[in-house]
């Protein structure tokens, strides 16, 4: 044969997720951890991952792990479900609770990966877009779930790329509406302080998504989990790869998760750096932050496609949303180090000011450029 037939139909029009990673001296685009696991826990990470028998499988659920997760959330083994990274877990739930004949209820602009879990997997989407201050249209999301059809949702609290926390109230209203899974997505709940974990008790149609990829410092590993009741984790327990999570991410998270304490005054740090961030960014003419509860902060200006590739020559990457929908002269930067931050305050203000001329040297390739168009999160 010299031609392969046509891939799946519900392939056509997706792009590949592409992070859009260029190097750079302040790393702002991907609301990691400026801060990388200390020499002390690595140490520890080191001597508990040498005693890994790499000839044997892991074990699939990765039960040690859960044991763990579940003990400091109150909760059972059985309502923890581990996975390879947030990311697919959030596979997982569109392939158990989506397919072909199913609807899933987005909230656009959110993060891009429910969408094309949606899509890949056959799911109707039907959309229901934030007000132009990004938040929900909450009497139309009720109203809209009254009629029925929804199988699953994900009310991303905070919000991803726009920073704002669900308001609870709506949350449980939500809840309390649908027999839908509904899906509450707190990567970057150690920011905001703020769950609706307790909630598991009374609402089997919850399901709490975490990662150890922002507060834990753990992006590189792949390491997120899943709470929710005892039905709804056999249920993704089901679909779910059998081995997705090696037994060497489990021995690391296992250290980590043992030692989170260690991540505190980090997490404090972005909180604090967080207020600081956003009132320099309102003090530049021409920059308007939304505010977040997260470890990044969203802001449109003019020019910002623009104003992205002047940073860049600044070495400043942040996250170009200028040209996705909703999000038109959009950028996101995460929460870096202090020095890191000042770095993007500076470069910003030197910019905004007409210090230097924006129409830099392209960093970007005109493909890069069209495929911020494509996907945002
Ligand atoms: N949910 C949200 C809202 C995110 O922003 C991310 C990461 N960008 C994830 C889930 C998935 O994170 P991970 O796969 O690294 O655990």
């Amino acid at each position: 044969m010299r031609s392969v037939r046509p891939a799946a139909p519900q392939l056509a029009g997706l792009e590949p997720y592409d992070p859009k990673y260029l190097p750079a001296c302040a790393l702002l685009s991907a609301n990691e951890n400026p801060r990388d696991v200390g020499e002390k826990l690595r140490r520890e990470i080191m001597r508990e991952v040498v005693r890994v028998p790499l000839n044997r499988y892991p074990d699939p659920l990765a039960n040690d792990l859960r044991d763990l997760i579940a003990e400091a959330n109150g909760l059972s083994r059985e309502q923890v479900l581990v996975g390879n990274g947030g990311d697919e877990l959030l596979f997982d739930v569109a392939l158990a609770w989506g397919g072909p004949g199913r609807t899933f209820l987005n909230l656009p602009p959110t993060f891009s990966v429910y969408e094309a879990n949606a899509r890949l997997t056959g799911t109707a989407v039907v959309s229901m877009p934030r007000r132009a201050d990004f938040s929900i249209d909450e009497e139309a999301v009720l109203a809209r779930l009254a009629e029925g059809d929804v199988d699953y949702l994900v009310i991303t609290s905070p919000n991803n790329p726009t920073g704002a926390l669900a308001r609870e109230e709506f949350v449980l209203s939500v809840l309390d509406a649908t027999d839908a899974l509904v899906v509450v997505d707190e990567a970057y709940f150690e920011f905001s302080r703020r769950t609706v974990r307790p909630y598991l008790a009374q609402h089997e149609n919850l399901a709490v998504l975490r990662t150890f990829s922002k507060a834990f410092s753990l992006a590189g590993v792949r390491m997120g989990y899943l709470l929710a009741g005892e039905r709804v984790v056999r249920e993704l327990a089901k679909v779910r790869q059998p081995y997705s999570v090696d037994a060497v991410s489990q021995a690391v998270a296992r250290v980590v998760y043992e030692n989170r304490a260690e991540f505190e005054p980090g997490i404090q740090s972005v909180i604090e750096e967080r207020a600081r961030v956003v009132e320099g960014l309102r003090a530049i003419p021409g920059v308007t932050p939304f505010p977040s509860d997260a470890n990044y902060v969203l802001f449109r200006m003019e020019d910002a496609s623009s104003v992205w590739e002047a940073l860049y020559a600044r070495g400043v990457l942040v996250r170009d949303f200028s040209r996705a929908r909703y999000l038109e002269g959009c950028l996101r930067a995460s929460i870096g180090t202090p020095e890191e931050n000042d770095a993007f305050l500076r470069a910003l203000r030197e910019v905004a000011m007409g210090k230097c001329d924006v129409r830099v040297p392209s960093a970007r390739t005109t493909e890069r450029a069209d495929a911020a168009e494509a996907r945002a999160d």
